[in-house]
């Protein structure tokens, strides 16, 4: 019976007026956080801006859909890489490995395994992840032909086909000024598919990653522990950017580097946060499966955890303390918890470390059940989206960002 784990959750709401919760003493933020009226996060929350966040996902809309393996991808990993520098976030890196999939026949899909339906339709059983889906709507299949973009302009950028061979993506880190040698990872994916401009997957989780980039990066921001910043490329055939990272990053973790120095060039992992797919709470699709026009009124964001992993546990708390830090620095959106994690980069971390998605959708009943019928399609583009989709992006973005910076002990340098 794991009822004292539910009860601990239930009681995040407490916790997050008092101190962050304890998933391990090394965890634990050795300041505690005051319970007066001044709140050390809330001046870094409230520097997030809609039209900010906006003209970052404009930023990364311009390279078309982004897809790894073309000069459009190498092109958005050089203008993220500038980005970062631009906003004094430390050691910007490029992390290097090689992509080279098996040939596959003619007209095969390219990329995981779908879990979707080409017509749209199935029947009422099991999703993504775990999860189980009522109703007899299924996410159809990744767009594969190029000519369906009717944006002449768009059209001309996706034109490239993607080639195997070496990729690269992006990742920073605010130094921790008291234990720079661990840290939280947090993480969008920058690439994409589907022949438009992968604005909601992964424009909108890369953009939330970029934005709390800058904010840490302010010169008059300081943290105890350290944050890594992480850009992911190539989620689209596999999460082979993250399992790159994985591979390479693990073993050097806690590592001072060179010795004496102070320098911890790969900090502990404390956890992983991934953003992926952040803008569209429509609601179940029309009933001939296309986009719900209007954000539904009760749209709310989705903080997903693996309750099958290593760390299913501690994930879970981890997932509540989000929602706890939802319900004190969101401004518009509340968020739920789901046991189904699933389908995005947090997936290779989860049996190393407490790992959550945060999501516009869960990932298996919802977007499973074709809740976005923008995903991987020509209509992921600039022009679908309004600004009570943006905000439900940013939503995300004042969550994360109030639950790390608690974490990590952030605040103003007075
Ligand atoms: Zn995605």
């Amino acid at each position: 019976m794991r009822l004292s784990s539910f009860v601990t959750a239930a009681g995040c709401g407490l916790l997050m007026a008092a101190a962050a919760p304890s998933f391990s003493s090394a965890q634990l933020p050795t300041v505690p956080v005051p319970d007066t009226a001044y709140d050390p996060v809330e001046p870094l929350v409230d520097r997030l801006d809609l039209e900010k966040y906006k003209n970052t996902i404009k930023g990364l809309a311009q390279f078309g859909d982004r897809r790894q393996g073309t000069k459009r991808n190498r092109d958005a990993v050089a203008w993220i890489e500038a980005q970062l520098k631009s906003y004094g976030c430390q050691n910007v890196e490029r992390i290097t490995y090689q992509y080279n999939p098996a040939p596959r026949p003619a007209g095969a899909f390219r990329g995981r395994p779908p879990v979707t339906s080409p017509n749209g339709k199935g029947t009422p059983g099991n999703g993504p992840g775990g999860s189980r889906i009522y109703s007899d709507m299924r996410e159809h299949g990744g767009n594969n032909d190029s000519l369906s973009q009717p944006d002449p302009a768009i059209r001309a950028i996706n034109m490239e086909p993607s080639t195997p061979g070496e990729r690269q993506e992006v990742i920073c880190m605010k130094v921790g000024t008291k234990y720079p040698n661990e840290m939280y990872i947090l993480g969008g994916h920058m690439d994409g598919i589907g022949w438009g401009q992968a604005v909601n997957d992964d424009a909108s989780g890369s953009a939330i990653v970029m934005e709390l980039a800058r904010i840490f990066s302010m010169p008059d921001v300081q943290t105890e522990r350290s944050i890594r910043f992480a850009l992911w490329n190539n989620e689209e055939t596999g999460l082979d950017g993250a399992k790159a990272y994985v591979a390479q990053r693990g073993p050097m973790q806690g590592k001072e580097n060179p010795p004496g120095s102070g320098k911890y060039p790969e900090p502990k992992w404390l956890g992983m946060i991934q953003h992926d797919m952040m803008m569209v709470d429509h609601g179940p699709p029309t009933a001939d499966g296309k986009l719900s026009p209007n954000q539904r009124p009760e749209a709310d964001i989705n903080i997903e955890f693996a309750s099958t992993s290593k760390f299913g546990d501690e994930s879970m708390k981890l997932a509540f303390f989000w929602r706890a830090a939802n319900e004190k620095f969101a401004t518009h959106y509340p968020a739920s918890v789901g046991p189904h994690m699933t389908n995005t980069d947090s997936d290779p971390f989860k049996d190393l470390v407490p790992s959550l998605s945060l999501r516009e959708n869960e990932r298996g009943r919802e977007i499973g059940g074709n809740w976005d019928p923008t995903h991987h399609q020509p209509i992921d583009v600039l022009t679908t989206f309004t600004d009570k989709d943006f905000m439900l992006g940013l939503t995300s973005a004042q969550t994360t960002l109030g639950a790390v910076g608690r974490l990590v002990g952030a605040g103003v340098k007075k």
